[in-house]
């Protein structure tokens, strides 16, 4: 099967056979071809886009750029930003949107944002007293176009929600919602992608957002990495958050010209190594059957999901295709549930997910999130189920 030859990319399984990861919702594991890269480049010198003799680097970092601006369909590389993970990419874009908002404006997000997705609005609004709108969830944990059309007008500036939840794992319908607010706004839109770029083919023209951020270690790329999309004419809008080298084109005592985009929202060394690693991750990746694979992992998510109801007193939140499932069970507090599964090591995230305005909603003080990814297999879910059996045995005594 596809999803076992995928498996044998990454070292993790052989390097550590006693851990049974279901957390990659988290950070992806890491396939083989990301360890040759990063070492061969720290086997080698230099930085990019500095001298002369860094040419190799500097044309593999920019191949990176070019393969991200392929697979999301970017209208240019130029509109490729090199970020260090989602989150850098949303206080990019909050910062640099600031000048465009005013008193009485309005941004609107939604209830089930990551903190990520929520605090640098939540902290521009507060700067600018502007409005922050926080959208509900219907009992499909999805943003009710209805509810966000009655929030949309000429004082509506940016708005901001995630495609996939981190907690549920559910895809909001942003092909009704972006266009409603299109039509009833001139607001800016901005997309966290972070947990379905490793699922979904994203084209970001068709999607038709201004902004789109995602971390490249939650596509088997490595952490420290990020990526801003936009389209041009709103990234040029952009006021930087980091000043420094390489974002210059004139500079005086008493003036600053600006290089073009995308280096002048880069300034400073980038991780080159992550980035060149990212760009050979992707170049691997794209060779694979992703439909193939997001099939099996569907099956397998649905297996979770049927053997996980079969429990008494649990509630499961999201929904049925999801392969992110997080649980909670009435009688036994999470944490517990999760410490005697890490010590039989099994890796699930345990808590309230960096997404707390969420988990309140929700009304949850936590939940037990599993999430699996396409190198996973039923034996990884046996496991699992026998971890969990344990742990509910040794609590139940
Ligand atoms: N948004 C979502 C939906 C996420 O799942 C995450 C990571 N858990 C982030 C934002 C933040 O990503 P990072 O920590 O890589 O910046």
């Amino acid at each position: 099967m596809i999803n076992q030859r995928f498996r044998e990319e990454f070292p993790f399984f052989s390097s550590d056979q006693r851990w049974t990861y279901l957390d990659s919702a988290a950070t992806t594991l890491k396939p083989a071809v990301l360890l040759k890269a990063t070492s061969d480049f720290y086997c080698s010198a230099g930085s990019v886009h500095r001298s002369q003799y860094d040419l190799v680097q500097t044309q593999a970092y920019e191949a990176a750029r070019d393969l991200v601006a392929q697979r999301f369909n970017a209208v240019s590389r130029d509109a490729v930003i090199w970020t260090s993970g989602t989150t850098y990419s949303i206080n990019l874009v909050a910062h640099g949107l600031a000048h465009q908002v005013t008193e009485g404006d309005e941004i609107i997000i939604s209830v089930a944002e990551h903190h990520a997705n929520f605090i640098p609005w939540q902290q521009l609004a507060q700067h600018t007293k502007a409005r922050l709108i926080v959208l509900p969830v219907n009992e499909n944990y999805q943003i009710d176009p209805a509810v966000l059309l009655k929030h949309l007008n000429t004082r509506t500036k940016i708005v901001a929600f995630n495609l996939v939840s981190n907690i549920t794992g559910t895809r909001q319908p942003v092909e009704k919602l972006i266009p409603l607010i299109r039509q009833h706004s001139g607001a800016k839109i901005m997309l966290d992608i972070a947990q379905a770029v490793c699922y979904e083919q994203i084209d970001v023209q068709q999607l038709d957002a201004d902004f789109y951020a995602f971390s490249a270690h939650k596509m088997y790329g490595p952490t420290g990495v990020g990526v801003l999309i936009g389209n041009l004419q709103s990234l040029s809008q952009l006021r930087p958050l980091v000043f420094g080298g390489k974002m210059v084109k004139e500079i005086s005592a008493e003036q600053l010209v600006m290089t073009e985009l995308p280096y002048r929202l880069e300034a400073g060394t980038p991780n080159i190594a992550g980035i060149i690693g990212f760009g050979k991750v992707l170049e691997w990746f794209l060779q694979w059957d992703l439909s193939q694979l997001n099939q099996n992992l569907i099956q397998l998510a649905k297996q979770a999901r049927l053997r996980l109801t079969a429990y008494p007193n649990v509630h499961i939140l999201g929904n049925l295709h999801s392969s992110t499932i997080s649980f909670a069970f009435i009688d036994q507090h999470h944490a517990d549930v999760a410490s005697i599964l890490a010590e039989q090591h099994i890796a699930v995230r345990v808590g309230e997910h960096c997404a707390k305005p969420y988990l309140h909603y929700l009304q949850r003080t936590g939940t037990i999130r599993m999430s699996l990814s396409h190198y996973n297999l039923p034996e990884d879910l046996d496991r699992f189920f026998a971890g969990l059996d344990n742990a509910l045995a040794i609590l139940g005594d």
